[in-house]
């Protein structure tokens, strides 16, 4: 196993490639890492490409991987994984960025999770204030000339500082880790707290991740696993630690997407657990549940993130929970391009027969965002599976407005529910004629107040702007007007 005993720090390189293949759920485009080595020529490195962390660190490679962890060991290190609303997919889009010095040495790296939704507007101001060119269609590169332009000022701020003024500039979701070639680091979460953030300490050893998971494989204890408070940063500069908020959070925003389909299964945010936020959506699910229920009756998960709350409802309604359809996890990215959606379910879902045949099928789906796959997931379970109902439930409140904030879907016209709720209300007439256009006996969502419930926090401390249009920061609001002005066109 490439992961290093904790409390080595010349084997952060190991334990990052680790960190990283734990939060692969957050992306798959790219990644990379940058360490930091006071013995070494360049004092921050950075290896990167596109691919998955297997692919990019050679983890099927015993000794391509060895080498590889040696020539980027050292005391410090920072890594992304990339997941894209914008830019192209090569590797000059991959992360962490490097900035380097005019001097041509390198200066700082800093990887980013989120999305700044006045993007536009501050390229603009970016371009009309300075000579900087914009290599990059993404914001990622705005926020590196924003930090390197703070950092190049006469008497430098320190870190915290640098981030409140950061902070005035941006609007959306910002998270980020930030490593110098002094050594100086720091990791910090946008005002809102739109993603989540956690960190732990053992010893000389501080680790940080989007999700909890990847700190507890790491063999931190769950108590000593915390949530960085949305505002908060934790820098590292001239040796010492220190947590302090830099900017005041307004409202908490943290989005409801993690826990229903972005996030690892495993992982607890913001103290509340993905899985028993499933398992509750389930039993809610069951709640609501009409259709009979006897021995033709089963609930089939679309694998593998609706798998928990299948089962809970399935648990609740006293039926069995099947796997009726089987999903090819070794399918790569090469095989599926370019196919149309049909082609890509094949190849992705087999439907199993022996499972389905002749049973009034209950699938259990997290999220309807386009409907495609649906669609085409549901005319095999009827054709290839031999189902003889298939009832779609939906773990999720229809999703009818874009999000500007890290989740790809950025148009209306994208979506699946609003062509029918045309700013309406749910209602059984409308959830008919959705079920009709993807095929399926029956359609039913989850109603709003089912989602705070089931993750246990506050609706008002949760982003649910693509459910309910109500947008946490003042750029989103701005956006979504365009949107709908955009979706009239
Ligand atoms: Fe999450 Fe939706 Fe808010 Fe985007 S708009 S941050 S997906 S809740």
């Amino acid at each position: 196993s490439p992961l290093a005993p904790m409390g080595d720090p010349e084997k952060t390189s190991q334990l990052i490639s680790r960190l990283l293949l734990d939060i692969q759920n957050r992306g798959q485009l790219a990644a990379g890492m940058t360490t930091f080595n006071p013995g070494r020529n360049q004092l921050i490195d950075t290896h990167k490409d596109v691919g998955t962390v297997t692919e990019v660190f050679q983890l099927n490679h015993q000794q391509t991987f060895n080498s590889l962890m040696k020539k980027y060991e050292g005391p410090a290190a920072i890594g992304h994984v990339r997941y894209a609303t914008c830019g192209k997919d090569d590797r000059s889009y991959a992360q962490p960025f490097e900035r380097h010095h005019i001097q041509k040495s390198k200066w700082f790296a800093f990887g980013f999770n989120g999305q700044l939704a006045n993007y536009q507007e501050l390229c603009k101001e970016i371009l009309t204030e300075s000579d900087f060119h914009l290599a990059r269609e993404t914001d990622t590169e705005i926020l590196m000339h924003l930090i390197s332009q703070e950092l190049s000022k006469e008497n430098p701020a320190e870190l915290f500082d640098m981030l409140t003024t950061l902070s005035k500039r941006l609007d959306g979701a910002y998270n980020i880790v930030f490593l110098d070639a002094l050594g100086n680091m720091f990791v910090s979460r946008d005002p809102v707290g739109l993603r989540p953030l956690c960190y732990a300490f053992d010893g000389s050893l501080f680790a940080a991740a989007s999700e909890s998971v990847a700190l507890a494989n790491m063999g931190f204890e769950a108590e000593q696993i915390k949530s960085l408070a949305p505002g908060c940063a934790i820098v590292i500069q001239d040796g010492e630690l220190k947590i302090r908020e830099y900017a005041k959070p307004t409202q908490k925003a943290h989005c409801f997407f993690e826990w229903i389909y972005f996030a690892n299964v495993c992982s607890t945010l913001d103290d509340q657990s993905v899985y028993i936020t499933r398992k509750r959506l389930g039993e809610e699910l069951a709640e609501q549940e009409t259709v009979p229920i006897d021995e033709d009756t089963i609930v089939v998960p679309v694998p593998d993130t609706a798998k928990a709350a299948a089962d809970s409802m399935a648990y609740t309604l006293r039926v069995p929970c099947l796997e009726g359809l089987i999903r090819n996890r070794y399918i790569g990215r090469t095989f599926i391009e370019g196919a149309n959606r049909k082609d890509k379910v094949r190849a992705k879902y087999t439907p199993l027969p022996e499972v389905l045949e002749g049973k009034r099928v209950l699938l259990v789906e997290d999220t309807i965002v386009r409907s495609t796959t649906m669609k085409a997931l549901i005319s095999q379970l009827k054709e290839r599976g031999r189902a003889k109902e298939v009832h779609v439930r939906v773990a999720c409140p229809p999703i009818i407005a874009p999000c500007f904030y890290g989740i790809d879907m950025s148009t209306i016209n994208e979506l699946f529910a609003p062509k029918f709720l045309n700013g309406g209300e749910m209602s059984p007439e409308v959830e008919e004629a959705m079920a009709e256009a993807i095929g399926a006996d029956t359609l039913k969502y989850l109603p709003k107040a089912s989602i705070a419930r089931a993750v246990g926090l506050p609706g008002s401390s949760l982003c649910q702007a693509c459910i309910d249009t109500t947008y946490p920061t003042e750029s989103g609001r701005q956006l979504y007007q365009i949107a709908v002005e955009n979706s009239l066109n």
